[in-house]
């Protein structure tokens, strides 16, 4: 039994992540501090923190919201975010981040698929992209403003902090089963809707055992996990993992900026750096120099996730810091750290590394029906993993079919293509699919076209990936307009500005261009493949492959 809680109380993630560490020597230590955009620095101990995610559990419970309702946030790296995530925990909630770059329609899509109950959010946000949709969303009662305090005069909102000093401190949480729902993470798909992973609360097991061994976290060092909070490796490693181990965690709430970073690095002593490929291809278009001129010494490890890492990116972590990136592999789907170069491990640059203890990943060919696994080293594949990790999805919410379709012969299929070479390694190929990976964020074509697709002018919109040498990819429609309709610049300006009005500007296309026909399959389904090679300049092939492709 853990001390504090009743017995047969299982296991909550809010619980490991703060109260556990308020019993012990850790209860004093910081455990998040903010960098406000106003230059003021928050900090927050593990007893303070334990306090306010118990206020707002309870002022949860006071608008009679519990377990299971699902309570979403739209707010960049915010103490209130923290709390939230934390506090829906406690009540068994379950937690959802949404970015807070993304457009009205992909906020809307996805409040209304994960039949949000509680939403927490700026005023600015609100005003800009929520109170507008409001009336077709019947299921979100409230709406928690986190500025303003005092009387909050926007209608049909509550304010956070005025409820929250009105609730009390101390809260039990309830008995918590494993397998209670924790977390809902939206990821796309290439058809259809997005889809909302269902996460447990004994994924817990899997952040913290995940941070101890491939981010090498222990309770001394202060680690500083870049990635936005409105994405899965936000909340697992941005708030789960680091906390469970009962270190301080640093949150910018800035945009990237290198010579912002590289300061924040020295300033607050930084000894493990999690970040993403597009930050470090950024960081290395400026020069090692730039490093340099900061005392970057307090660094011990850095890590890297999200999208391919260069090997040249590698080595210049080496270079610029003296230490090589670790990189490292996961998905939405999967929770936590799968595959790695941890530091028991001699780094392979350009490789994602080897999976971690427990975790048994393989390269497997589709067969009708089944799979097969890939015995010989270096045979390209699908990647898989054996189900049943603590942190492995449990479902998409009201997808059971999709779901099933994910899996085979007791293998989770993973989308990605990959390579085992004969020392473990496993080395980043593609996508099976069609989807887009731009600064880090996973795009459905589908979405952005259905968006597109809305405006008057368009009759056909077929969307994929160009590859960026910053961005990796980033988004690019071809579109065939109506009749009556002329493809000059001023169509194609109002076409991109519409995209990123409805979509956010980190989701809508950078480039469009107009064609008379889209290639298609015999069944009608657009050939984003197609486009892509032509956009390639790369042989079509054997098109009578791609006609069927999902
Ligand atoms: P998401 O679900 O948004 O976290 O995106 C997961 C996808 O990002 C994976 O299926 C991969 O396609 C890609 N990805 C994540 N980490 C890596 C990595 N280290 N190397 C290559 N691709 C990666």
């Amino acid at each position: 039994m853990l001390a504090g809680l009743p017995a047969n109380s299982g296991l909550n993630i809010a619980y490991e992540a703060v109260d556990r560490h308020t019993l012990g020597s850790g209860a004093d230590q910081v455990a998040l501090r903010f960098l406000r955009k106003s230059g003021q620095i928050q900090e927050y101990t593990y007893t303070r923190l334990q306090e306010l995610t118990n206020r707002f559990a309870n002022l949860l419970k006071g608008l009679g919201v519990g377990k299971g309702d699902r309570v979403f946030t739209l707010a960049g790296r915010m103490p209130e975010l923290y709390i939230t995530a934390l506090g829906t925990l406690k009540n068994l909630g379950v937690y959802c981040p949404l970015f807070s770059a993304f457009g009205p329609e992909p906020i809307r899509v996805r409040l209304s698929i994960g039949e949000a109950r509680v939403l927490v959010t700026t005023k600015a946000l609100y005003l800009r992209k929520v109170a507008q949709l409001r009336s077709s969303l019947p299921k979100l009662e409230h709406v928690l403003i986190v500025d303003e305090a005092g009387r909050s005069e926007i209608p049909d909102t509550l304010n956070f902090h005025d409820l929250l000093s009105k609730a009390p401190g101390r809260f039990a949480i309830p008995p918590t089963d494993p397998e209670d729902w924790a977390l809902l993470h939206f990821t796309s798909g290439t058809t259809g809707q997005p889809k909302a992973a269902v996460h447990v609360h004994a994924a817990v097991l899997a952040h913290q055992v995940t941070g101890k061994y491939a981010l090498d976290l222990y309770p001394e060092d202060i680690f500083w996990c870049t990635a936005d909070p409105g994405w899965v490796t936000g909340t697992s490693y941005g708030i789960i993992s680091p906390l469970t181990l009962g270190l301080t965690l640093i949150v910018d709430e800035e945009a990237f900026d290198a010579t912002r970073w590289y300061r924040i690095i020295q300033d607050q002593r930084v000894s493990v750096w999690y970040t993403a490929p597009t930050a470090v291809r950024m960081m290395m278009k400026m020069g090692s120099e730039a490093v340099k001129t900061f005392d970057t010494g307090s660094l011990r490890f850095m890590a890297s996730v999200g999208e391919p890492l260069n090997p040249e990116a590698v080595l210049w972590g080496k270079e610029a810091f003296g230490l090589p990136f670790h990189d490292n592999w996961w998905q939405t789907e999967t929770g936590g750290i799968m595959i790695a170069n941890y530091a028991a491990m001699d780094i392979k640059p350009g490789s994602m590394g080897r999976p971690l203890p427990g975790i048994e990943a393989a390269i497997v060919k589709r067969k009708k029906p089944g799979i097969e696994l890939v015995d010989n080293p270096d045979i390209t594949g699908e990647l898989a993993l054996k189900a049943g990790w603590p942190s492995m999805f449990r479902g998409y919410l009201g997808e059971d079919e999709r779901y099933r379709a994910c899996f085979q012969d007791g293998w989770y299929l993973t989308g990605d293509l990959a390579r085992q070479d004969s020392d473990g390694y496993f080395w980043f190929v593609g996508r099976v699919d069609d989807m887009i990976k731009s600064a880090g964020h996973l795009i459905g074509p589908f979405e952005v076209e259905s968006a597109l697709m809305e405006h008057p002018a368009v009759a056909e919109v077929g969307v994929i990936g160009k590859p960026d040498p910053i961005a990796k990819e980033l988004v690019k429609a071809f579109i065939v307009l109506k009749p009556g309709n002329r493809p000059d610049n001023a169509l194609q300006r109002d076409l991109l500005g519409f995209g990123r009005k409805r979509l956010g500007a980190a989701i809508a296309p950078k480039e469009l261009e107009f064609r008379r026909s889209l290639p298609k399959t015999r069944s009608g389904k657009i050939m984003r493949r197609l486009l892509k090679a032509q956009e390639l300049a790369l042989p079509e092939g054997d098109t009578s492959t791609l006609e069927e492709t999902p």
